[in-house]
Formats: C-alpha cells, sequence, structure tokens
C-alpha cells in the first residue's frame, strides 16, 4: 500500500476494477492500459481521462499533465471523481477478498535487515550463499501476460525456485499476482528449501522479497552490486550466481530493461514469446555470444518448470567455478587466523 492506500491489483485486474462500480474516474498515462477500458468505464458510469499527449484514445477525455505544474491536472481529476462520487448510478458491488504481503525492500532496508543499524550490511546474505543455505538469487519480475492462465507462470515459478533454496527478489506486476499467492509474507517460508527456510525465520523475512515497481530493477542491480563488493562471490555482477526472468512479460519496456540487465551480466530468461528468430546471428548473439565477451545472456522458456530448471542450472554453474558448489561448513576465525590470512594476501600482492 502507499500511504495506507491498498493496492486493487496489477495490469491484469485494471478491468475489473471497473466492474466493482466504485471506481469515480480513472486517468491513465502512457503504458499498460487495456484498449477496451474507455467503453469499459462508459458502461459503469466511470470518467475516464488520458494525461499524456502521445498517448489519447478514443472515447476519452484529455487533461493534459505538466510536469512543472501537476496539481493543474491532478485537482481537475479529484474533483471530477468528486463529482461522480455524488451521482453515482449503478450497484457497487466490491469483493471482500484481501490479500497480504510485505513489500518495499530496498538496497538501503536489505542493509539494515540483514545487520541493524551499526552492522548493517550484505555479509549475512553472501556468507549464506557461501555456505550454501542459500543456493542463489533471482530476480522474478515484470508483467503479467493476458496469454497464459493469470498468475500461473509467475506463482508455480517462484513456488519452484524457494524450494530449491533460491531467494527470489521481485519487482512489477509480478508482486501483486505472488501476494495473491501469500508468497510475500514471512510464513510462507514454509514452502522454501530448508536452508532459505532458516534464513528466512532467524531474519524473520519473507522468502520472496518486492523491491518497487517495474522500472525500479536498477534497485536489483544494486544489490548485485553490493553482493561483489561486500565479497567472496568474484569480482563482477557476472561471477554471481544470480539470474534474473520475466515470466509472462509484454511490454516493449521489458525488453530494454532485459537487455541493460544482460548488459549488467545477467542470465535473463523471458516467457510467452521472444521476438528474434532463432539460428539467426542476431539470435546467436543475444543467447549465446554476449555471455563469451563477459556479459550475462538471455534465455527463453514457456513452461515455469523449465525456467527453473534453466535458472537452477545457471545458478549451479556460477557456484562451481566460485569453488563453492556444495554445503560448506562456517569456518569461525580467531585473529591468529585472520593475521595469517593477511600475510598470505600480502605475499600475493
Ligand atoms: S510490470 Fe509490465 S504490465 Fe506491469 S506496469 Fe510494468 S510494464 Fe506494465
Amino acid at each position: 500500500s502507499r500511504h495506507g492506500v491498498p493496492h486493487a491489483g496489477n495490469f491484469m485486474s485494471t478491468e475489473a476494477v471497473l466492474i466493482t462500480g466504485a471506481v469515480d474516474v480513472m486517468a491513465v498515462d502512457v503504458q499498460c492500459i487495456m484498449p477496451a477500458l474507455a467503453p469499459l468505464a462508459d458502461c459503469y458510469g466511470t470518467k475516464f481521462f488520458t494525461t499524456n499527449p502521445r498517448a489519447k484514445m478514443e472515447g476519452a477525455q484529455h487533461i493534459e499533465f505538466h510536469e512543472h505544474k501537476p496539481r493543474q491536472c491532478t485537482d481537475k481529476i479529484v474533483k471530477e471523481a468528486i463529482g461522480r462520487f455524488k451521482s453515482r448510478k449503478v450497484p457497487i458491488v466490491i469483493p471482500q477478498n484481501k490479500s497480504l504481503g510485505i513489500h518495499g525492500f530496498s538496497h538501503e532496508y536489505i542493509n539494515y535487515m540483514l545487520g541493524g543499524t551499526f552492522r548493517a550490511s550484505y555479509v549475512p546474505l553472501n556468507d549464506n550463499i557461501i555456505n550454501g543455505r542459500i543456493r542463489g538469487v533471482a530476480g522474478v519480475v515484470g508483467c503479467t501476460n493476458p496469454r497464459v492462465r493469470q498468475d500461473y507462470v509467475h506463482v508455480e515459478l517462484v513456488k519452484e525456485l524457494i524450494k530449491n533454496d533460491i531467494l527470489v527478489v521481485q519487482t512489477g506486476c509480478s508482486q501483486i499476482a505472488l501476494a495473491k499467492a501469500g508468497l510475500m509474507k514471512p510464513d510462507a517460508s514454509v514452502l522454501a528449501g530448508d536452508g532459505l527456510q532458516e534464513v528466512c525465520e532467524t531474519v524473520g523475512m519473507p522468502p520472496v522479497l518486492g523491491l518497487g515497481s517495474c522500472v525500479d530493477n536498477s534497485r536489483i542491480l544494486i544489490a548485485c552490486a553490493e553482493m561483489v563488493k561486500t565479497g567472496g562471490l568474484g569480482d563482477s555482477i557476472a561471477d554471481l550466481p544470480v539470474a534474473g526472468v520475466a515470466p509472462e512479460w509484454y511490454s516493449e519496456k521489458a525488453i530494454a530493461i532485459g537487455q541493460y540487465v544482460v548488459a549488467s551480466g545477467i542470465y535473463t530468461v523471458f516467457g510467452v514469446t521472444f521476438p528474434t528468430i532463432a539460428e539467426t546471428k542476431f539470435h546467436k548473439l543475444l543467447f549465446d555470444g554476449l555471455e563469451q565477451q563477459g556479459f550475462g545472456k538471455w534465455g527463453f522458456a514457456k513452461e515455469p518448470d523449465e525456467m527453473a530448471a534453466m535458472i537452477i542450472d545457471h545458478i549451479d554453474k556460477k557456484r562451481e567455478a566460485l569453488g563453492i558448489m556444495g554445503e560448506r561448513e562456517r569456518v569461525l576465525m580467531d585473529m591468529a587466523d585472520r593475521q595469517a590470512l593477511e600475510v598470505e594476501a600480502g605475499e600475493i600482492d
């Protein structure tokens, strides 16, 4: 929720919320707008506005949003909503089912959650990846797609990943799908593998962490950069046992986001469809060549179990390369051990 106002849903819910009759006004800007919204809003007496000159729609009234004078637009829309509220004509039917999700795990909060005020750091995360309790981290992000059964791919994929001790981080509409399935609460850790469950219970966190909207994927990259900086997991993001996946992507911008994630060094799997032709030079570059150049690479699969298997294989490949495959006992070092390590490091320099 924002300012205590809960989410009504995600992209796939935008038509359904109008059918409650309780939406006095709907305003849209440039993306993720179902084409039937304007005539549907008309059926239920909801006022429907576009706000961006690049995305006017037939059947909508236009109130332009200017970044430097935002209130001019928003005040008008609020007044229109108040007017419609006073003259609602359709019966109001609001479903009473509610789901709880704990969201808002920013990079800063993850630091605090793992180490408190005095010892805020990613060390516990890296330690638990190195000792094998957490196998790796997967970013499961983005759109929900009307071409597949609602929420199915997101939910089944994430269940499979956490069962295999892979911590999941999230952005975008995917979070609502998983909150509806009860996966974004701390008690969802009962569905995780033994290692991940132990970490979640110790920290008091869910096995699935929501980091923000679909334009907040850079937060996941910041977390990856922090994991590299913290140490023990290689020299670049490309060395980390991590992967990204947008299992039901549909928006064009998902491709741009996916490519910057790949360019940052992360294996990125997309579902539903992929807009290149297999066996072409370009396709081979995306799915193989980029990795050989030290970047990440693209992957494609339709079924959640297939995606999970690809991600687990990739994470295991990275663990193998880091020499942390299999569980390792945590070694508690005393001062003499540390001094010996420092001497060794000095000799290497
Ligand atoms: S996650 Fe996808 S569907 Fe949802 S708002 Fe972002 S681009 Fe649109």
